[in-house]
């Protein structure tokens, strides 16, 4: 008895697979679709009362700023990163220090990756370690890339973090003279809190702490302010919601140009146009806020000013397009 065996001639094989992959492009879209279906953007009411009420800075000559980089996320789709965003357009978050050089001192708002991240981080877990992950790509930390240039450590003063995440203050350690100013709300949260969010390691050893109380006048729709040097040039304003006090800065420039940093209250300045929220999916899968409602209403709070104000750039702490527009260490700009 003779054996036989079928086979398929080539071309319907062909056809075959293409009808697989065709399916599964498709699945994928319905599953992007889906996601999707779930992101909405944020409902705009009615402008702020004290929206128009602009401070009268006096800059000094000689205040200027700079941000220095530190690393980079692996990132993700924009659509998980920002409400509405595209899935083809894949963004990668940085991690950013920005420093404030005024003549009464410097300052640093946020710290960006530290010289100890990698012990630091190695208090996550697993899961964590894979969606937190970071790369240097050759970029050092804020103390190296300062040293570098001869910039003596001792000259930064202050720290401002916008809010303790540990993608924002691993770098404190490396300048243990600093003072490092937070509000009670704040270190009240970090103090109970724990990893992935926050890493205890790199604030147990602050010697310096100050308390910031915002006790100056409403500005641009906020209630309270801080005025950091006494002449309005950089004042800190409360955002709390992504944490319980996080804090954002806004910078006047003897130019006249004026900036807005807003720490993590959207990743994406595209989060502050549409108005949107990080996606859906992502805030069920990682509780992202402190208090979600208040980081909503932050949101539309900015994208208002932004409206009112479109001189002011504003400076979401992630956004690496955002980023290429500033002022890169050792440049200043003043
Ligand atoms: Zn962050």
């Amino acid at each position: 008895m003779t054996k036989t065996t079928s086979l398929r001639p080539p071309h319907l094989l062909w056809k075959r697979a293409g009808w697989a992959v065709l399916g599964l492009i498709l699945l994928l879209a319905l599953g992007c679709g889906l996601i999707s279906a779930g992101d909405h953007k944020l409902p705009v009411g009615p402008e702020l009362a004290g929206l128009a009420t602009f401070p009268a800075a006096q800059p000094p000559q000689g205040l200027a700023f700079t941000t220095l980089q530190t690393s980079q996320s692996n990132g993700a789709a924009e659509a998980l990163i920002v409400a509405g965003g595209r899935w083809w357009v894949h963004r990668r978050p940085v991690q950013v220090a920005v420093l404030v050089r005024h003549p009464k001192g410097q300052l640093l708002f946020d710290t960006g990756l530290g010289r100890q991240v990698d012990a630091q981080f190695a208090g996550n877990n697993l899961f964590h370690r894979q969606v937190f992950a970071y790369e240097r790509g050759g970029r050092l930390p804020v103390a190296d890339q300062l040293q570098r240039q001869g910039w003596p450590l001792k000259d930064i003063k202050m720290i401002v973090p916008s809010h303790m995440h540990w993608d924002h203050i691993s770098g404190l350690p490396d300048f243990p003279d600093a003072e490092v100013w937070a509000t009670p709300a704040e270190r009240e949260e970090a103090g109970h809190a724990h990893a992935p969010a926050f890493l205890r390691s790199q604030f147990d050893g602050v010697k310096h702490w100050r308390e910031l109380r915002f006790e100056g006048p409403p500005v641009l729709g906020f209630a309270h302010s801080h005025d950091v040097f006494g002449d309005g040039s950089v004042l800190l304003l409360p955002l709390g919601g992504h944490t319980a006090g996080q804090v954002g800065m806004l910078l006047s420039l003897p130019s006249g140009q004026c900036y807005l940093f807003t720490g993590d209250v959207t990743w994406a300045i595209e989060g502050f146009h549409k108005p949107a929220d990080r996606s859906w999916l992502l805030r069920r899968i990682l509780p992202l806020d402190h208090d979600p409602a208040a980081n909503q209403a932050a949101i539309v709070h900015i994208h208002q000013l932004m409206k009112r104000h479109p001189g002011i750039t504003v400076v979401p702490a992630h956004d690496e397009n955002v980023l290429k527009s500033l002022p890169h260490f050792p440049e200043l700009r003043n």
